[in-house]
Protein backbone atom coordinates (compact mmCIF):
# COMPACT_ATOMS: atom_id res chain seq x y z
CA UNK A 1 0.00 0.00 0.00
CA UNK A 2 2.80 2.00 1.13
CA UNK A 3 6.44 2.35 -0.80
CA UNK A 4 9.33 3.92 0.49
CA UNK A 5 12.27 3.80 -1.87
CA UNK A 6 15.69 5.83 -1.19
CA UNK A 7 13.88 8.90 0.92
CA UNK A 8 16.65 11.07 1.30
CA UNK A 9 15.75 14.57 3.64
CA UNK A 10 18.05 16.91 5.13
CA UNK A 11 17.64 20.19 7.41
CA UNK A 12 20.41 22.31 6.31
CA UNK A 13 23.75 20.30 6.81
CA UNK A 14 21.47 17.91 9.17
CA UNK A 15 21.36 15.03 6.86
CA UNK A 16 18.35 13.02 8.83
CA UNK A 17 16.87 10.29 6.47
CA UNK A 18 19.79 9.64 4.46
CA UNK A 19 18.64 6.25 2.28
CA UNK A 20 15.04 4.81 3.97
CA UNK A 21 13.29 2.50 1.94
CA UNK A 22 10.46 0.28 3.12
CA UNK A 23 7.54 -1.47 2.11
CA UNK A 24 4.07 -1.37 3.91
CA UNK A 25 1.66 -4.05 3.11
CA UNK A 26 -2.24 -3.27 3.05
CA UNK A 27 -3.41 -3.60 7.09
CA UNK A 28 0.02 -3.69 8.42
CA UNK A 29 1.20 -2.12 11.47
CA UNK A 30 4.75 -0.89 11.06
CA UNK A 31 6.12 0.15 14.55
CA UNK A 32 9.66 2.68 14.07
CA UNK A 33 11.92 3.05 17.36
CA UNK A 34 15.22 4.48 17.22
CA UNK A 35 16.69 7.14 19.30
CA UNK A 36 15.63 10.68 19.88
CA UNK A 37 16.18 12.66 16.96
CA UNK A 38 16.84 9.66 14.69
CA UNK A 39 14.24 10.90 12.35
CA UNK A 40 11.23 9.17 13.20
CA UNK A 41 8.88 11.68 13.25
CA UNK A 42 10.48 13.43 10.29
CA UNK A 43 9.86 10.31 8.11
CA UNK A 44 6.25 10.54 8.94
CA UNK A 45 5.88 14.11 8.26
CA UNK A 46 7.12 13.15 4.84
CA UNK A 47 4.98 10.70 4.22
CA UNK A 48 2.05 13.00 4.62
CA UNK A 49 3.99 15.22 3.24
CA UNK A 50 4.07 17.85 5.81
CA UNK A 51 7.64 17.95 4.47
CA UNK A 52 9.23 17.25 1.20
CA UNK A 53 12.04 14.79 0.85
CA UNK A 54 14.72 16.16 -1.22
CA UNK A 55 15.11 12.83 -3.34
CA UNK A 56 13.94 9.45 -3.98
CA UNK A 57 10.04 8.15 -4.06
CA UNK A 58 7.15 7.48 -1.82
CA UNK A 59 4.29 5.54 -3.74
CA UNK A 60 0.86 5.40 -1.70
CA UNK A 61 -1.52 2.69 -3.42
CA UNK A 62 0.36 2.97 -6.65
CA UNK A 63 1.11 7.00 -6.78
CA UNK A 64 4.20 8.59 -6.15
CA UNK A 65 3.01 11.19 -4.21
CA UNK A 66 6.67 12.81 -3.84
CA UNK A 67 5.99 13.92 -7.97
CA UNK A 68 5.50 17.53 -7.43
CA UNK A 69 2.50 17.76 -9.62
CA UNK A 70 0.19 15.45 -7.11
CA UNK A 71 -2.11 17.49 -5.19
CA UNK A 72 -0.50 17.52 -1.90
CA UNK A 73 -3.41 18.12 -0.02
CA UNK A 74 -5.53 15.31 -1.81
CA UNK A 75 -2.68 13.24 -1.06
CA UNK A 76 -2.91 14.07 2.77
CA UNK A 77 -6.71 13.71 2.91
CA UNK A 78 -6.38 10.27 1.91
CA UNK A 79 -3.89 9.64 5.34
CA UNK A 80 -4.86 10.27 9.07
CA UNK A 81 -2.11 11.65 11.20
CA UNK A 82 -2.11 11.41 14.95
CA UNK A 83 0.33 13.31 17.59
CA UNK A 84 1.50 13.07 20.82
CA UNK A 85 -0.26 16.39 21.69
CA UNK A 86 -3.79 15.38 20.64
CA UNK A 87 -4.10 18.89 18.83
CA UNK A 88 -7.78 18.88 19.53
CA UNK A 89 -9.48 21.95 19.19
CA UNK A 90 -10.24 23.92 23.15
CA UNK A 91 -13.32 26.02 21.73
CA UNK A 92 -15.00 23.14 20.02
CA UNK A 93 -17.11 20.07 21.71
CA UNK A 94 -15.69 16.84 20.79
CA UNK A 95 -18.60 16.23 18.10
CA UNK A 96 -17.49 19.64 16.74
CA UNK A 97 -13.82 18.57 16.40
CA UNK A 98 -14.88 14.96 14.96
CA UNK A 99 -17.10 16.85 12.33
CA UNK A 100 -14.65 19.89 11.37
CA UNK A 101 -12.58 18.65 8.49
CA UNK A 102 -15.69 16.50 7.13
CA UNK A 103 -17.44 19.32 6.49
CA UNK A 104 -15.21 22.54 6.07
CA UNK A 105 -12.81 20.10 4.02
CA UNK A 106 -14.23 17.40 2.36
CA UNK A 107 -17.40 19.45 1.84
CA UNK A 108 -19.80 16.72 3.92
CA UNK A 109 -23.34 17.96 4.20
CA UNK A 110 -23.13 19.36 7.98
CA UNK A 111 -26.04 16.50 9.14
CA UNK A 112 -24.26 13.73 7.26
CA UNK A 113 -21.20 14.72 8.86
CA UNK A 114 -22.29 14.90 12.49
CA UNK A 115 -23.68 11.14 11.90
CA UNK A 116 -20.50 9.87 11.00
CA UNK A 117 -18.84 12.10 13.78
CA UNK A 118 -21.25 10.28 16.28
CA UNK A 119 -20.79 6.59 14.79
CA UNK A 120 -16.93 7.42 15.06
CA UNK A 121 -16.99 8.67 18.36
CA UNK A 122 -19.32 5.20 19.23
CA UNK A 123 -16.58 3.34 17.37
CA UNK A 124 -13.83 4.50 20.02
CA UNK A 125 -15.89 4.61 23.07
CA UNK A 126 -16.72 7.67 23.34
CA UNK A 127 -20.13 8.71 22.53
CA UNK A 128 -21.07 9.98 26.01
CA UNK A 129 -18.76 12.78 25.65
CA UNK A 130 -19.71 14.43 21.88
CA UNK A 131 -21.01 17.76 23.42
CA UNK A 132 -18.56 17.85 25.93
CA UNK A 133 -15.39 19.81 25.90
CA UNK A 134 -11.94 18.76 25.03
CA UNK A 135 -10.58 19.83 28.21
CA UNK A 136 -13.32 18.09 30.17
CA UNK A 137 -11.78 14.58 28.99
CA UNK A 138 -8.77 12.29 30.50
CA UNK A 139 -5.69 12.02 28.19
CA UNK A 140 -6.30 8.89 26.99
CA UNK A 141 -10.20 10.38 26.24
CA UNK A 142 -8.73 13.11 24.20
CA UNK A 143 -6.33 10.87 22.04
CA UNK A 144 -9.13 8.41 21.46
CA UNK A 145 -11.34 11.73 20.02
CA UNK A 146 -8.24 12.41 17.95
CA UNK A 147 -8.18 8.98 16.42
CA UNK A 148 -11.45 9.16 15.62
CA UNK A 149 -11.15 12.67 14.36
CA UNK A 150 -8.54 11.21 11.80
CA UNK A 151 -10.56 8.20 11.30
CA UNK A 152 -13.80 9.74 10.38
CA UNK A 153 -12.49 11.00 6.75
CA UNK A 154 -11.59 7.13 6.30
CA UNK A 155 -7.69 6.91 5.67
CA UNK A 156 -5.87 4.82 3.73
CA UNK A 157 -3.14 4.87 6.38
CA UNK A 158 -2.71 5.92 9.59
CA UNK A 159 0.13 7.66 10.69
CA UNK A 160 0.10 8.13 14.35
CA UNK A 161 3.24 10.15 16.27
CA UNK A 162 3.92 8.82 19.92
CA UNK A 163 0.15 8.61 20.54
CA UNK A 164 0.61 7.66 24.48
CA UNK A 165 3.92 9.33 25.28
CA UNK A 166 1.51 12.05 27.02
CA UNK A 167 -0.55 9.30 28.51
CA UNK A 168 -0.52 8.12 32.68
CA UNK A 169 0.65 4.58 32.18
CA UNK A 170 -2.89 3.79 32.93
CA UNK A 171 -4.34 5.53 30.30
CA UNK A 172 -1.82 3.50 27.37
CA UNK A 173 -3.89 0.57 27.61
CA UNK A 174 -7.05 2.07 25.97
CA UNK A 175 -5.42 3.91 23.56
CA UNK A 176 -3.50 0.38 22.70
CA UNK A 177 -6.39 -1.36 22.94
CA UNK A 178 -7.97 0.47 20.27
CA UNK A 179 -5.54 0.70 17.75
CA UNK A 180 -5.47 -3.23 18.17
CA UNK A 181 -8.80 -2.84 17.00
CA UNK A 182 -8.54 -1.15 14.41
CA UNK A 183 -5.42 -3.28 12.99
CA UNK A 184 -7.77 -6.41 13.37
CA UNK A 185 -10.42 -4.27 10.85
CA UNK A 186 -7.18 -4.05 8.44
CA UNK A 187 -6.20 -0.59 8.92
CA UNK A 188 -2.82 0.11 7.72
CA UNK A 189 -0.88 2.26 10.52
CA UNK A 190 3.06 3.44 10.90
CA UNK A 191 3.41 4.47 14.14
CA UNK A 192 6.65 5.50 16.15
CA UNK A 193 6.83 5.36 20.01
CA UNK A 194 9.48 4.66 22.60
CA UNK A 195 7.88 2.36 24.52
CA UNK A 196 8.90 -1.46 23.62
CA UNK A 197 6.10 -2.71 25.29
CA UNK A 198 3.92 -0.64 23.16
CA UNK A 199 5.35 -1.98 20.16
CA UNK A 200 5.38 -5.44 20.85
CA UNK A 201 1.52 -5.86 21.17
CA UNK A 202 0.53 -3.91 18.36
CA UNK A 203 3.33 -4.46 15.58
CA UNK A 204 3.32 -6.58 12.56
CA UNK A 205 7.00 -5.42 11.52
CA UNK A 206 9.68 -3.35 13.89
CA UNK A 207 12.03 -1.08 12.52
CA UNK A 208 14.98 0.04 14.25
CA UNK A 209 15.95 3.62 12.58
CA UNK A 210 19.60 4.62 12.94
CA UNK A 211 21.98 6.74 11.17
CA UNK A 212 19.38 7.50 8.76
CA UNK A 213 18.40 4.72 7.69
CA UNK A 214 16.19 1.52 8.65
CA UNK A 215 19.34 -0.60 10.39
CA UNK A 216 17.41 -3.41 11.46
CA UNK A 217 13.74 -4.66 10.44
CA UNK A 218 11.58 -7.81 11.20
CA UNK A 219 8.91 -9.46 13.66
CA UNK A 220 8.76 -7.83 17.12
CA UNK A 221 10.01 -10.63 18.54
CA UNK A 222 13.14 -10.76 16.44
CA UNK A 223 13.88 -6.90 16.30
CA UNK A 224 12.91 -6.53 20.10
CA UNK A 225 13.59 -10.24 21.55
CA UNK A 226 16.98 -10.89 19.54
CA UNK A 227 18.28 -8.40 17.67
CA UNK A 228 21.18 -9.38 15.11
CA UNK A 229 22.51 -5.54 15.28
CA UNK A 230 25.01 -4.60 17.66
CA UNK A 231 23.16 -0.67 17.74
CA UNK A 232 20.13 -2.59 18.11
CA UNK A 233 20.89 -4.53 20.97
CA UNK A 234 22.84 -1.12 22.11
CA UNK A 235 19.85 0.77 21.87
CA UNK A 236 17.78 -1.84 23.52
CA UNK A 237 19.75 -1.99 26.70
CA UNK A 238 20.15 1.83 27.09
CA UNK A 239 15.89 1.94 27.34
CA UNK A 240 16.61 -0.48 30.26
P1 LIG B 1 12.04 11.96 19.10
O1 LIG B 1 12.10 10.52 19.47
O2 LIG B 1 12.74 12.82 20.08
O3 LIG B 1 10.67 12.42 18.77
P2 LIG B 1 12.58 11.71 16.27
O4 LIG B 1 13.19 10.40 15.97
O5 LIG B 1 11.12 11.84 16.03
O6 LIG B 1 12.93 12.10 17.77
P3 LIG B 1 12.83 13.96 14.50
O7 LIG B 1 11.88 14.83 15.20
O8 LIG B 1 12.37 13.34 13.24
O9 LIG B 1 13.38 12.81 15.46
O10 LIG B 1 14.13 14.82 14.25
C1 LIG B 1 15.25 14.32 13.55
C2 LIG B 1 16.25 15.42 13.37
O11 LIG B 1 15.73 16.39 12.47
C3 LIG B 1 16.64 16.16 14.62
O12 LIG B 1 18.03 16.40 14.54
C4 LIG B 1 15.86 17.46 14.52
O13 LIG B 1 16.56 18.49 15.15
C5 LIG B 1 15.78 17.67 13.03
N1 LIG B 1 14.58 18.39 12.62
C6 LIG B 1 13.31 17.91 12.66
N2 LIG B 1 12.41 18.79 12.19
C7 LIG B 1 13.13 19.88 11.82
C8 LIG B 1 12.80 21.14 11.24
N3 LIG B 1 11.53 21.44 10.93
N4 LIG B 1 13.80 22.01 11.00
C9 LIG B 1 15.08 21.70 11.28
N5 LIG B 1 15.46 20.53 11.83
C10 LIG B 1 14.51 19.62 12.10
MG1 LIG C 1 9.50 12.36 17.21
Amino acid sequence: LLSLQKVRKSFGDNVVLRDVSLDVAEGECVVLIGSSGSGKSTLLRCINLLERVDDGVIRLDGEDITDPRVDADATRARIGIVFQSYNLFPHLSVLDNVMLAPVRVHGIDREVARADAKLMLERVGLADKANAHPDALSGGQQQRVAIARALVNKPLLMLLDEVTSALDPELVGEVLDLLKDLKSEGMTMVLNTHEMGFARRVADTVCFLDGGGIHEQGSPEAVLGSPAQERTRQFLRRLH
